[in-house]
């Protein structure tokens, strides 16, 4: 008997039509001459220049320790100073460890935003990039310079492209009384998580302690009740994407993608990275890009990482972690001499570049356009 079910493809491209719509607003890829225009870290990603932003988390961060405290410092520092619009808010939380006897450690997630002004609590839809900036305890010394510090330098200096132009979007909206629309009130938010690694072995609760206590706090937190006509029920509902950055900065990375609900966000960021590179304005030339799976056929199911308590709690996830891990992984030569600098430079503009097309910024865009066929002198400031 003939069916009178539509064909699947017709299904699946309707269904692809409504996620896209249902994802917000129309997604308008960035210019050449906007790709070209954001800048790279350069020296701020120095591992010697201790008032850059890189190397003042190249210690040991564990979580009770002094060096936590010091990280916790820089990364407020940084965000006073450069980026003061942006809000900082801490969510703290004591725990046991099975190497802390009977101690309680601290961990302290940091929640750092950037919101439209006319926005009420809860509004807001969050682009949320994501790196512990917790260390290993063992081995002694033990410095993650990718794991995560330089996916936290990564983040900052994202932070700071994007920041300009997000005040300019505000502002032309503000003018324009276009604030106000669910879609439209797009924010970032930027959480420094703590406690990521296991102190002993990697079980359910001996690891992500900082995104475990994040996650379970945001659950029970509803917005207030004046604005639940929005759609936001609470924080974790207000992440549009939950962008995990883990384990970067390693020569030659090559990132699945893990999930399929959040595949079109990785070939969105594929696509900024393969034009970056045709534009001749990645600073690495591996033998394939760093994110390479836009068929979607490389991930074998998913890393336990600290997505994981918020994916439970049904939060969309673009996880940013090579397949295989890097070489120096949770050992001693994790250190800032091992990272590849120009691969950690490339990632920070990607990502750069990513969220300025996430957040729709060809709309304030008036840079200048290169003439088709002309070459510009891209090579400066490194
Ligand atoms: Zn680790």
């Amino acid at each position: 008997m003939a069916s009178r079910l539509p064909p699947l493809r017709g299904v699946l491209l309707w269904l692809h039509f409504f996620l896209l719509i249902g994802l917000g607003t129309a997604y308008k890829p960035l210019s050449d001459g906007f790709l070209r225009a954001i800048p790279s870290p350069g020296d701020e990603f120095n591992i010697d220049n201790s008032t850059g932003i890189l190397a003042p988390l190249l210690i040991p961060r564990v979580p009770g320790t002094a060096g936590q405290v010091v990280a916790q410092r820089h990364l407020v520092d940084y965000f006073q100073r450069e980026l003061p619009k942006w809000t900082i808010t801490w969510q703290n939380s004591t725990q046991k460890t099975p190497t802390s006897k009977n101690t309680e450690l601290p961990f302290a997630n940091l929640i750092i935003r950037r919101e439209p002004p006319w926005v009420k609590p809860g509004q807001t839809n969050f682009l949320t990039l994501v790196a512990h900036y917790d260390s290993k305890l063992k081995p002694d010394g033990f410095i993650g310079a990718t794991d995560s510090a330089a996916p936290c330098a990564m983040i900052m200096w994202a932070a700071k492209v994007v920041d300009g132009y997000a005040q300019q979007m505000y502002d032309e909206m503000s003018e324009l009384g276009e604030g106000g629309d669910v879609d439209m009130d797009m924010g970032i938010q930027i959480l420094f998580l703590d406690g990521e690694e296991a102190f002993e072995t990697w079980t359910d609760t001996d690891s992500l302690y900082g995104s475990r206590s994040l996650s379970n706090f945001w659950v029970n937190s509803p917005n207030p009740p004046a604005q639940k006509f929005y759609k936001y029920k609470t924080p974790l509902s207000q992440i549009s994407l939950f962008m995990l950055l883990d384990l970067l900065g390693s020569s030659e990375p090559s990132v699945p993608s893990y999930y399929t609900t959040t595949h079109w966000a990785y070939r969105a960021f594929s696509n900024v990275e393969s034009r970056m590179r045709s534009l001749n304005l990645l600073e690495s030339s591996p033998p394939s890009p760093f994110l390479p799976d836009v068929n979607k056929t490389m991930a074998l199911g998913g890393i336990s990482d600290d997505h994981l308590p918020f994916i439970w709690r049904g939060v969309e996830t673009l996880h940013v972690i090579p397949q295989p891990f890097p070489r120096v992984w949770h050992t001693s030569a994790d250190d800032g001499p091992h990272l590849d600098m120009k691969v950690v430079r490339d990632w920070a503009r990607i990502v750069a570049g990513f969220m300025l097309e996430w957040l729709d910024m060809m709309e304030v865009w008036s840079g200048e356009e290169p003439e088709a066929g002309s070459t510009l002198a891209i090579h400066d400031g490194r």
